[in-house]
């Protein structure tokens, strides 16, 4: 082990961020709390947010309280509603980047293409064609980002608009138009209550019928702001409540460990169905799966939206389209003038298409070429001083992903720490990983993901959940806990 690389100071130390969504502003907020000043965060887009730049289409909301769905660090007095919209939770993660001096880190409009180990540093090429050299790589390119375009013969004959939800035209006036939205996920969901009784005719494709929990929605009082911006305690009490709300008795409830919390949330979603009058649209509207096989969606005013005279769900299956609508199976052609895709997003890229090529020339690829694994859902074999926030198998769902991912920094800024005091190389040893991951997946396989009679995109291709498998808690307690150093090969850096 070269003297040069052991203890070495903060400052010598390099770091490339990918992304700078919510993860990757979290990862230089910590890098710089911890006396780090070279790093620097590449974005693909012009500006921060990730998901929340990226997605703006009508109605989108958070369906995990604001109180929560925010740093534990830095509270909001600001929070217009309970549930917040995407734009309010947008300009949230651009004061923090400001607050927190993160700006001046991040180089914008700048892809990361590929990365290479060359013994001692990785090597990240950006699309401008610079490559820039980094002692640590963490990749922070958020787990649902590559839009899905279904395989609907005809699709590309639609003579009217048509966009995936990722590319809402908000330069239409949909007011005397009639718009399609295929998809009954959370995005078609809200898309539905914005747009109901306020275009011409809408129609909304379903192939599958969603467990809709009734969360009602509510806007803060100016009263109640000031009360949070003079007692900022009060926030931090929320923020607990909200918690526990949802990992332990949302958590609980969906996966069954807490049988009265499930009775709760099944009564919740059987009697929110049971509010739609009529029952040929409630028997439409039924699913045929468990409550929580699909990931959960929760709406304020869902049912009363498909209840409006402009709104129709249809359930025939989709044949094709043609140039003035979509064709059902049973040979009826729906007009339209608007197709929204509301089809979802591929959940195995995570920070692909970039290419990553570690020790011995061993890539991602090979690594990822049956199915993404990770260890920890934060490190890869062959991989060293290469960290992904929120990789295969972070713990996902009806969540505050923003809490997951300050677990996963903090473990990462662990494993930073040894690397710079011991000068070393690090990466999951590849059998422990691959027996990590075939305990998840077997322990997946009984879940009510696996188990309850729908297919997802929490599933891969066998059929098996590809998230954390238990309680997110217990993935808390396993990344808090110290790092179990057998699992790593631990190496001296060879051309420092
Ligand atoms: P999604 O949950 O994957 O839903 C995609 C929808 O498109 C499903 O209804 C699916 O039907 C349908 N679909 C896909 N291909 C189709 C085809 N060829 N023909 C007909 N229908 C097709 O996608 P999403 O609604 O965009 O949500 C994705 C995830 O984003 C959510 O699960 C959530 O994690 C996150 N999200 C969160 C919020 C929030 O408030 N926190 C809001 C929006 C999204 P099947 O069900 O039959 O497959």
């Amino acid at each position: 082990m070269s003297e040069a690389t052991i203890n070495r100071p903060k400052s010598a130390m390099k770091f490339v961020i990918i992304g700078a969504g919510m993860a990757g502003i979290l990862a230089g907020i910590r890098l710089k709390e911890a006396g780090y000043s070279d790093f620097v965060i590449v974005e693909k887009g012009d500006s921060v947010g990730g998901t929340w730049r990226d997605n703006h289409y009508p109605g989108l909301h958070c369906d995990v309280p604001s109180h929560h769905y925010c740093f534990s660090f830095e509270p909001w007095a600001e929070w217009s509603e309970i549930f917040s919209s995407g734009p309010e939770i947008w300009k949230y993660l651009d004061l923090v980047a400001h607050k927190y001096g993160i700006m001046p880190y991040i180089r914008f409009n700048c892809a990361a293409e590929s990365a290479d180990w060359d013994g001692a540093r990785w090597q990240v090429k950006l699309a401008t064609g610079d490559t820039v050299a980094a002692d640590v790589v963490v990749t922070a390119t958020g787990g649902l980002r590559i839009a899905n375009y279904p395989e609907i013969k005809g699709l590309e004959t639609f003579a009217g608009e048509c966009f995936h939800t990722t590319q809402w035209n908000h330069d239409i006036d949909l007011s005397d138009k009639r718009v399609g939205v295929i998809g009954t996920g959370s995005t078609a969901v809200q898309i539905t209550c914005a747009l109901a009784g306020k275009v011409a005719k809408y129609e909304l494709f379903q192939r599958t019928a969603q467990w809709v929990l009734l969360l009602p929605n509510a806007s803060y009082s100016a009263e109640e702001k000031e009360e949070f911006r003079r007692n900022p305690d009060k926030m931090r009490q929320l923020y607990d409540e909200f918690e526990t709300a949802t990992y332990v008795q949302t958590g609980g409830a969906i996966m069954g460990t807490d049988p009265e919390a499930r009775a709760a949330l099944i009564k919740n979603v059987q009697d929110n169905l049971g509010s739609v009058r009529d029952p040929v649209l409630r028997a439409k509207l039924t699913p045929d799966h468990e409550v929580g096989c699909k990931r959960l969606v929760m709406s304020p005013t869902f049912y009363q939206a498909v209840q409006d005279p402009t709104v129709e769900v249809v359930t025939d299956r989709i044949d094709h389209i043609e140039p003035k609508g979509i064709v059902t199976a049973d040979g009826q052609l729906h007009e339209l003038d608007v197709l929204a895709l509301a089809t979802g997003f591929d959940p195995g890229a995570y920070m692909r298409p970039m290419k990553i090529t570690g020790q011995d020339g061993h890539t991602l690829d090979e690594l990822w070429a049956v199915r993404p694994i990770a260890y920890k859902a934060m490190g890869l074999p062959y991989m060293p001083n290469f960290f992904m926030v929120e990789g295969p198998f972070t713990p996902f769902g009806n969540l505050s992903l923003i809490r997951v991912a300050e677990w996963q920094v903090d473990y990462i800024m662990k494993c930073i720490e040894m690397i710079r005091e011991q000068g070393v190389a690090m990466a999951p040893k590849l059998d422990a990983t691959l027996k990590l991951v075939a305990q998840y997946r077997e322990d997946a396989k009984s879940t009510i993901w696996a188990t309850g009679g729908c297919t997802s995109w929490y599933q891969d291709e066998e059929g098996v959940p590809i998230i954390y498998p238990y309680l997110a808690e217990q993935f808390r307690d396993e990344v808090k806990a110290p790092i179990i150093l057998e699992d790593f090969e631990i190496g001296p850096l060879t051309t420092a």
